[in-house]
């Protein structure tokens, strides 16, 4: 049978998170003190996370088991379905053989509640009572929102000014989740007061709110804060994803040649990728994991690798990552998810060994593939998301081309129910190309002023 949808049942969920660390020839650089530039311990984090997550953070464990009570709330939309895209195979004639795996069905609409739910659980068995976080277009924010309240913790999210006036439903999604949602650059904090003082009418931006989130956790001994991507902890929690594509690609009696995922910070493309790679490094086989990112903030492709600070302000430890400097400020695109600055510490460790690869996307094209997959398809994926869909059509082209089958797949990792502002945007041919001059790339690159990595 032509079969469309590759479901798995509850049992299926998996009962541990796959680690990479165990598998990597290279294992990533230790964090550095951002005044000492000494390597930093586990310990340094206690103010901001709880034990049992900065346990993870640094773990060499191949396997880690998810507590019963998490894969219980993974079930209300664990398994997600994979589908083989025939239809958009059809609509682009390639003989490429297209699927992808939708994290859009869980509550908030994308992958975030993978690593919310688990994050929020960890707080909550060492009595913490209140988490406190940053959010941008509102993804990770909505996520934790509804992770929190499933265990009575209070959630505090600083939503980033703008998105706060322009995107008022996922605000109001959070606080249906009975999350507390202050527009960032508050008066909650000495960083927000002092911002606010010198311009009342500032837009805010998600390195104030990082800023803010970070200072109300380091301050009261009831609250800790909560990342959504990057952190080695979070990218782990995502392999839940991957490990049930894996089971599915087999079902269909597949093995994909090539695995494609939009990069923000890393934790969606982590997530799929992570556990076929553990295959690629332990088992002999080679799938292509690609990174798709925008061409406004090609930190991947074209910026360096080096020690850089995770927020803009500079008060995180200085991480190892593919950055563009952790002051530059990404062109306002409309996939807010994938304006960050650097990357992951366990994604650069691979794309430095050339173990994984990346893309740019221009954001029209990334559009331009979006509706393309939204009329053949249904599902209307974010902004985010489109990107990853862009390079699987450009791999599929190419196979078209060479005239040979290869097995794509997608991590459609979320919906665009509430971002059709942006497509509105697209359709009436607002958006701009983006592409960024070597000399803006050089200049962003070069106020870089943090130690250099050897070798
Ligand atoms: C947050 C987000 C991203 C980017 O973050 P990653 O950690 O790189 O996955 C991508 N897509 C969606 C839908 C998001 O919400």
């Amino acid at each position: 049978m032509n079969e469309t949808k590759i479901l798995l049942s509850e049992r299926d969920i998996p009962q541990h998170w796959y680690n990479i660390v165990a598998d990597m020839p290279n294992k990533p650089l230790p964090p550095l003190h951002p005044a000492t530039h000494e390597p930093i311990g586990p310990d340094a984090l206690a103010p901001l996370f709880p034990a049992g997550l900065i346990a993870q953070e640094v773990s060499g464990e191949r396997w880690i088991e998810i507590p019963d009570e998490v894969r219980d709330i993974y079930a209300l939309w664990r398994p997600t379905p994979m589908f083989r895209a025939h239809r958009l195979e059809k609509a682009l004639d390639t003989p490429a053989k297209i699927f992808y795996k939708y994290e859009g069905v869980s509550p908030a609409g994308s992958h975030k509640p993978n690593t919310a739910v688990a994050q929020a659980w960890y707080n909550k068995e060492e009595g913490v009572t209140r988490i406190t976080t940053e959010t941008g277009a509102g993804q990770w924010g909505s996520a934790l929102a509804f992770a929190c309240q499933l265990f009575g913790i209070k959630c505090e999210v600083y939503m980033v000014r703008i998105s706060y006036d322009q995107k008022p439903y996922r605000k109001l999604m959070m606080n249906t989740w009975k999350a507390d949602v202050f527009p960032s650059p508050s008066d909650r904090t000495e960083t927000g007061r002092k911002i606010l003082a010198e311009n009342p009418d500032s837009p805010g931006s998600l390195g104030i709110a990082i800023s803010e989130a970070v200072e109300v956790a380091a301050k009261n001994e009831d609250a800790r804060y909560a990342l959504g991507s990057v952190l080695n902890h979070v990218l782990l929690h995502q392999t839940v994803i991957g490990q049930e594509a894996l089971t599915q690609m087999e079902m269909a009696g597949e093995f994909p040649d090539i695995i494609v995922a939009p990069f923000g910070g890393g934790s969606n493309f982590a997530g799929i990728a992570f556990p076929f790679l553990h295959h690629n490094l332990t088992k002999g086989r080679s799938v292509r994991a690609i990174a798709a990112e925008p061409t406004a903030c090609p930190k991947l492709t074209r910026g360096v690798f080096r020690y850089d600070f995770g927020d803009t302000a500079g008060m995180t430890p200085l991480l190892p990552m593919y950055t563009l400097g952790h002051d530059f400020v990404p062109a306002a695109i409309h996939a807010g998810g994938l304006r960050y600055h650097g990357a992951g510490v366990l994604v650069s460790q691979l794309l430095k060994d050339k173990l994984i690869e990346a893309q740019a996307v221009d954001q029209i094209d990334s559009f331009e593939a979006g509706v393309t997959f939204a009329r053949a398809e249904g599902i209307i994926p974010a902004p985010e998301a489109n990107h990853g869909i862009a390079v699987a059509l450009r791999e599929a082209e190419i196979a078209k081309e060479e005239g040979v089958s290869k097995t794509i797949l997608i991590n459609l990792c979320g919906h665009g129910n509430f971002d059709m502002a942006s497509y509105e945007a697209y359709f009436a041919g607002k958006l701009g190309r983006l592409s960024l001059s070597q000399d803006d790339i050089n200049t962003a690159v070069g106020k870089i002023n943090t130690p250099e990595i050897a070798g």
